[in-house]
């Protein structure tokens, strides 16, 4: 199987107000992009690995990877959107590709496990997200506040990346999305959007996204407890 690894770091990350990309923070000596990078590129289940970056960035992100991360990464320009940012990714895939993963480059924390478990869900559903169920109860309100309803929790999912494909599935949902000039939330809405099955699969408490300061804090704290080796 040749499976090929999306990594998202072209966004702006406003709400995380570090004055630079978050993709650039510092983790334990590491940035958020070369943490995320490195879980992806020595998984012996990725092939190769394609890294959507910030026009201008193009260059500082390639210093900042390994020698082995390099040989098997494809940098790419991204886009106004994340999905545009995906698009611009796919459209850049030149190769034989049976599987394709999307993950935010600003989830530094995911593992192996959740990798693993993600690609194995999507070569039996053919697409597949990993997530975690939600904690809280969730209600959905009007604009001034007011309470529309509370909905049912045990069926509700908070869902994260990575996100696993088959190719020729996502590639046609992208297709289809921009023919209708849809625009999701994640990948998996594209296929939802063209009515194809997506199956959840446990995700990890864990594998949190970056977004604010607090965020950072937590990472460092959840890096601190991990035995060295593992992701480092
Ligand atoms: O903004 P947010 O944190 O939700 O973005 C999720 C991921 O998508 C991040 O890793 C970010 O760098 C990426 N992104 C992107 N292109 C955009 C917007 C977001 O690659 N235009």
């Amino acid at each position: 199987m040749n499976n090929t690894a999306i990594i998202l770091a072209a966004g702006v990350g406003k709400r995380m107000q570090a004055g630079k990309n978050k993709q650039f923070i510092e983790l334990q000596g590491k940035t958020v992009l070369e943490r995320t990078l490195e879980v992806f590129a020595q998984n012996p289940l990725v092939e190769k690995l394609v890294l959507v970056v910030k026009a201008g960035e193009e260059e500082i992100c390639r210093s900042l990877l390994r020698a082995e991360t390099a040989a098997k990464t494809l940098i790419v320009t991204g886009g106004k959107e994340r999905q545009d940012s995906v698009y611009n990714g796919l459209k850049a895939i030149s190769w034989q590709c049976d599987y394709i993963l999307v993950h935010d480059g600003a989830r530094p924390l995911v593992t192996n496990e959740v990798i693993e478990r993600t690609l194995i869900a999507a070569q039996e559903h053919g697409a597949a997200v990993c997530a975690v169920p939600v904690k809280d109860t969730i209600k959905q309100a009007d604009e001034s506040g007011q309470v529309i309803t509370t909905l049912p929790r045990s069926s509700l999912w908070s869902v994260q990346t990575p996100q696993a494909f088959k190719a020729d599935k996502l590639i046609s949902a992208y297709e289809y999305a921009y023919q209708k000039g849809y625009y999701g939330t994640d990948d998996a809405s594209l296929l939802e959007y063209n009515s194809q099955k997506v199956q959840i699969v446990m995700g990890d408490y864990e594998n949190i996204k970056l977004t604010t300061p607090e965020d950072v804090e937590l990472a460092m704290r959840i890096l601190a407890k991990r035995p060295k080796g593992v992701i480092e």
